[in-house]
């Protein structure tokens, strides 16, 4: 695997993790990712946590229920490309609004 590939893999299994609620969005950290990247996984995991009446549901197509590993499943089979575009978007936008940009 080409080096962008690993840290889009790292990007959409975390994502799809803090998500499904399979790790806490708090408990996140890795060296391996720059501070801003680090702080898109955990905003864009939190918004894709989407339930309705304490039941898991799809942020991008309203699929669902789902437990949560099949939430997590779902958004890494179907949403993979979806969650890697939502943090490097995410990730640019807290870069340009601060004074130490580095990149992915
Ligand atoms: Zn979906």
């Amino acid at each position: 695997m080409s080096r962008k590939k690993v840290f889009e893999s790292l990007i959409a299994d975390n994502v799809a993790r803090i998500a499904s609620d399979l790790e806490k969005a708090e408990d996140f950290n890795t060296s391996i990712l720059a501070s801003h990247v680090i702080e898109a996984i955990k905003k864009v995991g939190s918004n894709l946590h989407t339930t309705k009446d304490g039941v898991l549901f799809c942020y991008f197509c309203n699929k669902g229920p789902f437990t949560k590993k099949g939430y997590y499943l779902h958004l890494m089979r179907s949403h993979y490309q979806d969650l890697i575009d939502s943090v490097v978007e995410e990730s640019e936008r807290i870069a340009s609004s601060s004074k130490d940009v580095e990149f992915l």
